[in-house]
């Protein structure tokens, strides 16, 4: 008997968890992408100005000592470990993250009907929290959730708070007690209680550098754009033409592409997989001949007439990243082709990010913009909104029936940091061994 094949669709995280699961199996699986480089959202570009830009803010925050592992391995060690500083932005305040932490400097009256909310709504019987705006309001008080979570997640989650659930949130925002808002707005320094506290991010090459030991673990084959995938003869068509036999699969395409490429896939199917928001981004990426742009590595932005959602500071991950005295910029400007659809060109939000910036003050007028680029990330972040729970459970359970092993942040659809794509990998890899064991 021929030994099973097996496929991997892509070169991201996931895939490579994929791979190197199987590795350790001692199978080397076949694998593909359309794009024309590996890495998928982890890979790194190097301008011809000696800027390094990874595809989005990129850092390891992973508490897994397993997975730090690793990563620390596949770069040999070689990387920096750094304290991170976020804060920000809204109406010419700069206030450190989390704002309902440090409200110290914003308006008087802003901050005294914050903390009245807030007490006014501890006080109050308990609320019933259906969606994201409840429970808003339940942990922080009208004022505070209606001034800057519920406006940021116009700008970055694309929808309203009350359309979305609460299933994304985990640790990602804090809820403070009424002696820490109090110190806070009373003292300029306060407690550090974000769910990160120090990053990793590699020496050099950029967040990319992290694949390297994981792709010899596959044969892998760019420029292969997945367009059909026929699960009864369990073959797969690419859009140059190549047709590949597959045993056992593993996906990690975004499932509103995947599923409409699979024939015979029920109405119902398809028709969920129509319902699964995402948010599309521009990355603006700009060159500056100065490096003290900022003392934060990323800050969030509330106000509506700033374009941008967030802005980091790839320079600061690792001098690697700009030429030396240089620094680097990269705002991110989102979409969502189910709220509010990307229209024109990347490109056309270049000009509009340089305004923004120069009305906040991190650009100045004299500083000299040696590089400007812009990039589409179509799939950025999955949107949890109401319709998604019921979607992701259709799409997953006729994937789970056809034998195709879904990974990653757009096969799992959800809110996937690399760490957790790269295990998402892993596992689906042993869904894939034990279906081979078992002749599924
Ligand atoms: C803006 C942004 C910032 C982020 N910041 C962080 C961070 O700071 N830290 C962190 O840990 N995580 C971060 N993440 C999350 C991280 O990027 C993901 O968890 C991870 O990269 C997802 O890996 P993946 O393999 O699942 O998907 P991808 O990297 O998207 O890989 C999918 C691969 O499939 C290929 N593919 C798709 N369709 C086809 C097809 N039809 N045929 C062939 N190939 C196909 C793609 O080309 C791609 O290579 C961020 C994400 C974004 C969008």
């Amino acid at each position: 008997m021929s030994s099973p094949n097996f496929v991997v669709i892509g070169s991201g995280m996931a895939a490579y968890g994929a791979a190197y699961r199987l590795y350790a199996e001692g199978i080397a699986p076949q694998m593909f992408d359309k794009n024309t480089f590996h890495g998928g959202h982890t890979t790194s570009i190097k301008n011809e100005a000696g800027f390094i830009f990874d595809m989005g803010p990129h850092i390891s925050y992973t508490k897994d000592p397993r997975i730090q592992e690793v990563f620390a391995d596949s770069v040999d060690q070689r990387f920096e470990t750094i304290q991170i500083y976020l804060n920000n932005y809204w109406r010419g305040h700069w206030p450190q993250h989390p704002v309902q932490l440090h409200m110290h400097g914003l308006p008087h009256d802003v901050v005294v009907k914050v903390i009245s909310d807030f007490v006014e709504e501890k006080n109050a019987p308990e609320r019933k929290v259906n969606n994201y705006a409840d429970w808003l309001y339940a942990s922080f008080g009208k004022t505070f959730a209606e001034t800057f979570p519920m406006q940021y997640t116009k700008k970055y989650h694309l929808t309203s708070a009350d359309n979305l659930s609460l299933d994304w949130l985990g640790p990602r925002i804090y809820r403070p007690s009424l002696e820490e808002v109090l110190l806070g707005a009373l003292s300029p320094t306060a407690p550090h209680v974000h769910y990160v506290t120090h990053f990793r991010y590699p020496s050099d090459g950029g967040f990319m550098r992290y694949l390297t030991k994981f792709v010899p673990m596959g044969n892998l084959k760019l420029g292969h754009t997945l367009t059909s995938v026929n699960p009864n003869s369990r073959e797969l068509t690419f859009s140059n033409g190549v047709v590949a036999k597959y045993d056992q699969l593993v996906s990690s395409v975004p499932l509103p592409d995947l599923i409409p490429m699979i024939k015979g896939a029920p109405a119902n199917v398809v028709d969920a997989a129509k319902r699964l928001a995402c948010s599309t981004c521009v990355l603006v990426n700009l060159g500056i001949n100065r490096a003290d742009i900022s003392k934060a590595h990323m800050t969030y932005f509330y106000d509506e007439d700033m374009c941008f959602s967030r802005v980091g500071f790839p320079h600061m991950l690792s001098s690697e990243n700009a030429p030396e005295g240089m620094g680097s910029i990269q705002a991110e400007v989102y979409f969502s082709s189910k709220y509010k659809p990307f229209t024109g060109k990347p490109e056309d939000w270049i000009e509009p990010v340089i305004r923004d910036l120069r009305r906040c003050g991190l650009l100045r007028e004299e500083d000299e913009i040696l590089t400007k680029q812009a990039i589409l990330l179509k799939y950025a972040n999955i949107i949890f909104d109401l319709e998604r729970a019921e979607a992701v459970k259709t799409v997953h359970g006729y994937l789970d029936e056809i034998g195709i092993c879904y990974a990653g942040r757009y096969g799992e659809w959800g809110y996937l940091w690399t760490d957790e794509s790269f295990k998402s990998g892993e596992k689906a890899a042993e869904r894939a061994l034990s279906g081979a064991l078992t002749g599924r």
